[in-house]
């Protein structure tokens, strides 16, 4: 399909703002934005609602507005409609700090392609005012959780709704708790909407964040809206289901928006597919007192809302399931909904509660795992549902992650001419494996990204240092008492990266589990190297945060142990801007979790996009992306998996065993980087991930293999080109 750029030139860029009845915006032509806005209202329902408790779209990271007036050369303006907006643009925060990992911002990079593919969809999420949370690192304490403060008003990209009949105030959706003897309270909720532009300016996806947090709701549910998985409680956990699921139907039908299929990214939002279900099982019993239907009559109005609902399932890790207690969830749904939640959210394991995932299992026309091996492992553990369970495997918006030097090289190459549109294009590379020119570009683009990446390290390592004299911080890198401001960690060193949220399965620390043998590795052939670690543990998550402090504690004994050839650098506050500039600059990524826990992962993935090679455990995506080693090493138990392979309990994690087959890997990788010439292995698997892993491993594929389980009806080009995307890779293949 023909992507036409608005001409878009330094004097008509007003030309950028769009309004209607809702309020004003930047970012796209009026006509653009009327035809979004009239396919998301078409009567005929053209369009698919994602449903998400989490949206990882740091404006740092990709915006394509941004980009497209730094080109311009319009930082600034005089203009006074236009000088507001791009004032917030370059000047404002660039955070929206409500996503905690893989699961929010696989939904951002989701929406995005969405958008690129001109794919009519709308997002609903919830507004957090307090984020997730802000990670500080002490040496001694390990992570230390502090509240966000963020301002959605100084944001931009940003926008409070406003209501229609009274412009002067905000929009609002009014929703229905009730309590144990089922009496009602409204509580109200305010509408923002972020949009996800498309790289052409030519679409966009609205995300519709429900804002619980007011100043006349109720202490419990303000507390529960406040910050992203708050686990305080069980009733607040429960609440931020409720708030979310019980949100969508209203806001929508406040926005006119009609979409007709509903896609769960996750359980959470399943109270909407109730609703739904409700609303059926009223036609049907022809009067309002639910409690009466007979159990064929809830099922036949189950049935009805499944061929509207699409359901992503992400881990097999049971902390990632929502399962509430009946008596609880009483105490905040109508007994409407429990006489649904009965039959539907049956738990077998726990009678006494109501399982959300048995829910979304349930009612659905396609139930989608992450990855292959994710379908295997899900059809072993909802073998009822076996059946109708198929693999999407994830991916990840190539135009986010691949770093601004590599992209500065793809331009170069005629071969990939339109990668920014076809991330296809980089199976052409084919012949070009052994181009000294491409190869070299390559590397030079690689040495200025691991450049950016150590200037970063260096810098934070002596900010750490001197504000040890500023704050009670300890700063949590040995590195920061041993350096003066002449020592800096090397760029030329074998660099790993790992980071991810420390769960247990995870194993952060894996690979540190017999520093004796790694240092050892290491001094034996005088083979230097540093570890570049990163990610938060889940504020209740008490062993997820011993890992950290687990791995600050190795510092000082591997660098003793191995006469200071081995570092290992932990990077506090992992967001997506410390993602990008990790999975480009380092030399290798490293993956270790227990499989077959971990779903899909997906920075492994970013790394690909730039051609860095993974060292992976056999789990998730890697076991389609390893290619037989063209792209990368593997270690770890592999074989098929059985039901017992599932257990989290530390006994069953496999540290010796797959620790030990890592230390029998690593010396390979260190000689391959250390001996070959000019590292011209590395290189070979560089391009190897650029021709085998980007046409597979983007968002732009995924979504058009989700596409042909919505029910939408495209403009024959754009079909076309759909129907290209999902050629590109069949998770079920
Ligand atoms: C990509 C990303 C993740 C997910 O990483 P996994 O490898 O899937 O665990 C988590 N956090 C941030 C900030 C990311 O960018």
């Amino acid at each position: 399909m023909p992507h036409t750029y608005y001409n878009i030139t330094t004097a008509n860029i007003h030309t950028l703002i769009a309004s209607n009845q809702f309020g004003t915006f930047f970012g796209v032509h009026q006509k653009v934005f009327d035809e979004v806005w009239a396919n998301l209202t078409h009567p005929d329902g053209n369009s698919a609602a994602y449903i998400s408790m989490e949206i990882g779209a740091d404006p740092d990271v990709y915006s394509p507005v941004k980009q497209r007036l730094i080109d311009l050369e319009r930082t600034s303006s005089m203009d006074n409609k236009l000088k507001g907006f791009i004032k917030k643009l370059f000047h404002g925060p660039e955070k929206i700090p409500t996503y905690s990992g893989g699961l929010g911002v696989l939904a951002g990079d989701t929406l995005k392609s969405f958008a690129d593919c001109q794919i009519p969809a709308v997002a609903i999420s919830l507004l957090f005012r307090q984020g997730y949370f802000c990670q500080l690192v002490d040496s001694r304490i390990g992570q230390i959780c502090q509240t966000v403060a963020w301002q959605p008003e100084a944001t931009h990209g940003l926008y409070l709704l406003q209501d229609p009949q009274n412009p002067e105030e905000p929009l609002h959706v009014d929703i229905p708790f009730y309590n144990q003897n089922n009496q009602i309270t409204m509580i109200r909720a305010q509408v923002w909407m972020k949009m996800e532009i498309s790289h052409s300016l030519d679409f966009f996806v609205p995300e519709i964040l429900l804002d619980f947090s007011l100043p006349d709701t109720p202490g419990p549910l303000k507390n529960a809206a406040g910050q992203l998985y708050n686990a305080e409680s069980s009733m607040a956990k429960a609440l931020q289901r409720r708030m979310l699921g019980s949100g969508i139907i209203p806001v929508l039908r406040k926005l006119g928006f009609t979409a007709k299929t509903f896609h769960l990214n996750e359980q959470h939002g399943v109270i909407a597919i109730l609703q739904l279900i409700a609303e059926e099982l009223q036609g049907i019993i022809g009067h309002p007192d639910l409690c009466t239907a007979t159990d064929q009559q809830v099922m036949a109005a189950a049935d009805k809302v499944a061929l509207r609902t699409i359901y992503t399932i992400h881990t097999p890790v049971k902390a990632g399931h929502d399962r509430f207690d009946k008596a609880l969830y009483a105490g905040i749904s109508h007994k409407s909904c429990q006489r649904i939640l009965e039959l539907l959210a049956h738990d077998v394991e726990h009678p006494g509660s109501y399982n959300f995932t048995t829910m979304a299992m349930t009612v659905n026309r396609a139930a989608n795992s992450v990855s292959r091996l994710h379908r295997d492992v899900t059809r072993k553990q909802f073998p009822q549902f076996a059946k109708k369970i198929s693999a999407i495997t994830n991916g990840v918006h190539h135009l986010t992650w691949i770093s601004d030097a590599r992209a500065e090289v793809f331009n170069l190459f005629p071969a990939l001419q339109d990668w920014q549109h076809d991330p296809g294009v980089f199976g052409n590379l084919g012949p070009m494996a052994n181009d000294p020119k491409l190869r070299s570009y390559l590397n030079d683009a690689w040495k200025k990204d691991t450049a950016i990446l150590f200037n970063f390290i260096n810098t934070m390592l002596l900010q750490h240092r001197d504000q040890k004299f500023e704050t009670w911080i300890d700063p949590p890198n040995l590195f920061s008492s041993l350096i003066d401001r002449n020592t800096r960690m090397d760029p030329k060193v074998f660099t790993v990266g790992f980071a991810r949220r420390f769960s247990t399965y995870k194993r952060a620390d894996l690979i540190f589990d017999n520093l004796d043998t790694l240092a050892e590795i290491v001094t034996t052939n005088n083979w230097p190297i540093n570890f570049i670690f990163a990610g938060k543990a889940h504020p209740a998550d008490a062993p997820g945060k011993s890992v950290i402090k687990l791995i600050l504690d190795c510092q000082k004994e591997l660098h003793r142990k191995s006469n200071g050839l081995a570092n290992l650098i932990f990077i506090p506050n992992y967001d997506m801007k410390i993602a990008k500039m990790m999975v480009a600059g380092v030399h290798a990524w490293l993956n270790s979790p227990k499989r077959p826990l971990e779903a899909s992962g997906t920075s492994g993935m970013k790394a690909a996009m730039n051609g860095v090679p993974n060292i992976s455990i056999m789990d998730g995506w890697w076991a389609e992306g390893y290619h037989n080693g063209q792209t990368g090493w593997k270690f770890g138990l592999e074989g098929p998996v059985e039901e017992a392979d599932l257990s989290e309990s530390p006994e069953t994690l496999l540290y010796s065993e797959d620790s030990a087959s890592f230390y029998k890997t690593l010396p390979t990788i260190l000689k391959e980087f250390y001996q070959e010439e000019k590292g011209s292995t590395f290189l070979d698997k560089a391009v190897m991930n650029l021709i085998l892993n980007v046409p597979i491993f983007n968002t732009h594929r995924m979504a058009a293999e989700y596409l042909t389980r919505y029910d939408l009806r495209l403009p024959e080009p754009q079909q076309d080109e759909m129907r290209h995307f999902a050629s590109l890779y069949n998770s079920n293949g």
